[in-house]
């Protein structure tokens, strides 16, 4: 086989598409990326990045370079809102042990895609074709094609295996006609943006988690432009409201105030709803096809979990697709990629972030007062505070790949 029908295609140039083409472009593998949009999208959604994470991205620096342009959170903190109580608190700092990152970064998601960005066009191997849009699929014995229409009209591309990294709506894992099975939350999550200092007025770390049976919150900070930097807010907010009701001057001002009583008006920089899911795609291969991140599973924000496996499947899929076309290894490790990557999006991602939503958002008075003493009870204890931050910043599931094998694939 030539070089170039070793070609690798991906669709999508969010973070997962942008570091799947790094990864097996450094290996010398042709690449070649397709992005509907002219740039990497920029609207506020990841930021926090977990220790296993951080792991994977350690190489040419650029874990660092993400504490450098974001921000270091060793600290998370949990809230019980209606009482304004601090519940626990949790430092990964317990986990030095067991990564060479005991902390999340708190760096943006369109940060993130530029650090890869900068980096893919050093290699020459790598072309990143942004306005191309990924239309169709045809995929035979020995290859794979995709029709995308770009300025010049829409044009046939083959390659060896695709990506589909082109995010939740993907159009690669429709059309290879991939379940994606699960549910939507009935509520929407609306983030507000401030630069208000919650840490200087309340006393907040760069990730909080408020529980309120009536509204939770997540409250965490983010670098954004540099200093004093910005708050993001995020809220479940009533699906029966439209959107210019949600997100009027008056009622994202009202909400604000009712989480946190300030004497001037806040500033609100960004405004944003969002529909949130719990699904995943029902295999992670299909021949030639290969998917990751969003387009193979999709998760609510809360615990920062969706792009750090996305990231995570990317790495993993890099280190098998590489040895399977360059080295002549067996390509029943893309079945093991399926195997690894989706048994964790389900025991682990999907698994933790309804549990927090859950924890956040319990009603029951009983409850409430259980996952409340629960958590007090793991924190103050080191044993137990380390088994919890090992799941949460995603190092146990990272273990679980890592103890399987090709005879279960
Ligand atoms: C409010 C909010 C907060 C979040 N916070 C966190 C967090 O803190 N930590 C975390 O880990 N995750 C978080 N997430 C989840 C995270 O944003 C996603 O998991 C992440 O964006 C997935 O990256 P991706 O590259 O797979 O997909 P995307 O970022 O969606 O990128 C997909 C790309 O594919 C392109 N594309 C789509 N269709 C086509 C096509 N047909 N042809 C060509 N290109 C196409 C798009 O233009 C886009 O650039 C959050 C999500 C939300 C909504």
């Amino acid at each position: 086989m030539s070089l170039e029908q070793r070609r690798v295609l991906i669709a999508g140039g969010g973070p997962v598409g942008l570091l799947s083409a790094l990864l097996l472009g450094r290996q010398g593998l042709p690449v070649r990326l397709f992005d509907v949009n002219e740039s990497p999208q920029a609207d506020p959604r990841a930021a926090t990045t977990h220790p296993a994470t951080l792991d994977l991205l350690a190489e040419d620096g650029l874990a660092d370079e993400m504490a450098r342009v974001g921000l270091v959170a060793p600290i998370f903190q949990f809230w019980d809102r209606p009482s304004g109580e601090k519940i626990a608190e949790f430092d990964h700092a317990i986990l030095q042990h067991d990564t060479h990152h005991p902390f999340v970064v708190q760096c943006e998601q369109l940060k993130t895609a530029k650090l890869i960005l900068e980096r893919v066009r050093k290699l020459r191997n790598i072309e990143v074709l942004f306005g191309h849009e990924v239309l169709d699929i045809t995929q035979t014995h020995g290859s794979i094609s995709v029709d995308v229409r770009g300025p010049d009209g829409i044009k046939t591309h083959a390659g060896a295996y695709l990506i589909g990294a082109d995010g939740g709506r993907s159009v690669v894992r429709k059309q290879s006609d991939i379940a994606f099975d699960g549910f939507t939350w009935p509520e929407r999550f609306i983030v507000l943006t401030t630069p208000f200092d919650f840490e200087a007025a309340r006393g907040l770390c760069f990730r909080s988690y408020f529980a309120d049976p009536d509204e939770w919150c997540n409250c965490f900070k983010v670098s954004a432009d540099g200093s004093p930097g910005l708050w993001r807010t995020v809220f479940p907010v009533n699906p029966d409201l439209s959107e210019g009701a949600l997100m009027s001057d008056a009622a994202v001002q009202e909400r604000m105030q009712k989480f946190f009583s300030a004497s001037q008006p806040y500033e609100i920089v960004h405004r944003n709803l969002y529909v949130t899911h719990q699904r995943v795609a029902a295999t992670f291969r299909k021949g030639r096809v290969l998917l990751a991140g969003d387009s193979a599973h999709v998760n609510n924000p809360i615990g920062g979990m969706g792009l750090n496996g996305g990231i995570q499947d990317a790495a993993n899929l890099a280190d098998k697709l590489a040895p399977v076309l360059l080295a002549g290894a067996p390509d029943a490790l893309l079945d093991l990629y399926s195997l690894q990557r989706r048994t964790v999006a389900t025991e682990y991602v999907q698994e933790q972030s309804i549990t927090n939503k859950k924890r956040l958002e319990a009603r029951d008075p009983e409850m409430r007062r259980r996952n409340h003493e629960e958590l007090r009870e793991i924190a103050s204890d080191p044993s137990r505070a380390r088994q919890f931050l090992l799941r949460t910043s995603m190092i146990a599931s990272q273990r679980r790949v890592a103890a399987m094998t090709l005879a279960e694939a």
